[in-house]
C-alpha cells in the first residue's frame, strides 16, 4: 500500500525574507536548517511519494520560487509533486498560476493567509480560484495558529474556507494542520463540502488536542478525509506515523472513548493523490 505525504516544505532561509528570524525563531529556539534534497530525499525515505512546497507571503516578504520548487522535483519527478507557493493577493498571483501549472509542471498551490494578510471570503480573489480549478489544481491552505507576530489569527480560521468551496465546489483543497486549534470548526467544514479535505500535520505534538481532534472527526463522520501529512522538516514522515501510532494508547482505554489504531493506519495509507486528482 503506498504512502503519501501530502504536507512537506523545501524551504531556504532566503525564502523567509526577515520573516523566520524575526517572528519564528524566537519561539521554535532554532535557526532555519535550509532543505537540501539529498536530506528531503533520505527522510522521504518512508513514504512512497510527497507534495512539496515553499511559502508566498508578499506582506511579510515571504517568497519561495516557483522555477525553485520546479527544479526541486526534478530530481524524482516520478516520486514527488511540486506545489507553488502563492498569494493571490500578489499582483503576479495569476501569471504565476499559469505559468507554474503550464511550463513548471506544477500540480497545486499552497496558500497562507494568516501572514500573507489576505481574507479567504474576498470575491477579489475569485480569478484565482477560477484558474486553479481550470487547471484541476489542489489547493493546500494553512489554516489555524501561527507563531508569528506579524499574522492576523482572523485570516486564519478554517470556516473562512466555506465561501471559496461554495464558489468553487469542484476545487480539491485541503485544510492544514485539522485547522488546529479550530479542529471541531474543520470537521464541520469537511462534511459539508465534498472536495475539501484535512491534513493531520502536527496533532501528535498536542496529544490531548490530537486525540479529541481525531475523535472528533469520527464521531462527526469525516474520518475518511483526513490525509497523512508531515510537515517536514519540522518532523519526519517517519517521527510523524510514530507519533500518530503513538496516539491511541495514549488516552484510550482509561474512562475515555477509544481511538482505533486501524483509523491511524487508514490516514497513512489513504490514497491522497488520487483523491485530489492529481495521481
Ligand atoms: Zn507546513
Amino acid at each position: 500500500m503506498t504512502i503519501v505525504d501530502v504536507h512537506t516544505h523545501n524551504m531556504q532561509l532566503e525564502h523567509w525574507g526577515p520573516e523566520y528570524e524575526a517572528n519564528w525563531q524566537p519561539v521554535y529556539g532554532v535557526p532555519w536548517t535550509d532543505v537540501t534534497f539529498e536530506a528531503y530525499d533520505a527522510a522521504m525515505g518512508a513514504v512512497d511519494r510527497a507534495i512539496v512546497f515553499g511559502i508566498t507571503a508578499q506582506a511579510v516578504g515571504m517568497n519561495t520560487p516557483d522555477d525553485y520548487t520546479a527544479r526541486f522535483v526534478g530530481h524524482n519527478p516520478a516520486k514527488y509533486i511540486g506545489f507553488m507557493g502563492l498569494d493571490p493577493a500578489a499582483p503576479d498571483a495569476l501569471d504565476r498560476l499559469e505559468r507554474g501549472a503550464t511550463d513548471l509542471g506544477l500540480r497545486g498551490i499552497k496558500l497562507y493567509p494568516v501572514l500573507a494578510g489576505f481574507d479567504p471570503t474576498d470575491a477579489r480573489y475569485s480569478a484565482f480560484f477560477a484558474r486553479a480549478q481550470h487547471y484541476g489544481l489542489a489547493v493546500l491552505w494553512h489554516f489555524g495558529a501561527t507563531p508569528s507576530k506579524a499574522g492576523r489569527l482572523r485570516n486564519s480560521h478554517p470556516l473562512l474556507l466555506e465561501d471559496v468551496a461554495m464558489r468553487f465546489p469542484d476545487l480539491k483543497m485541503v485544510i492544514a494542520h485539522l485547522g488546529h486549534p479550530w479542529q471541531k470548526d474543520t470537521a464541520l467544514v469537511l462534511r459539508k463540502h465534498a472536495n475539501v479535505y484535512a491534513d493531520v500535520s502536527a496533532q501528535w505534538l498536542r496529544t490531548w488536542e490530537g486525540f479529541n481532534a481525531l475523535i472528533g472527526c469520527v464521531e462527526w463522520g469525516v474520518a475518511d478525509k483526513l490525509l497523512f501529512g508531515s510537515d517536514y522538516p519540522l518532523w519526519t514522515p517517519a517521527e510523524a506515523m510514530s507519533a500518530l501510532r503513538a496516539l491511541p494508547a495514549r488516552y484510550g482505554g482509561k474512562g475515555l472513548p477509544s481511538l482505533d489504531p486501524d483509523l491511524i493506519e487508514q490516514i497513512i495509507h489513504r490514497d491522497s493523490l488520487a483523491l485530489l486528482g492529481i495521481g
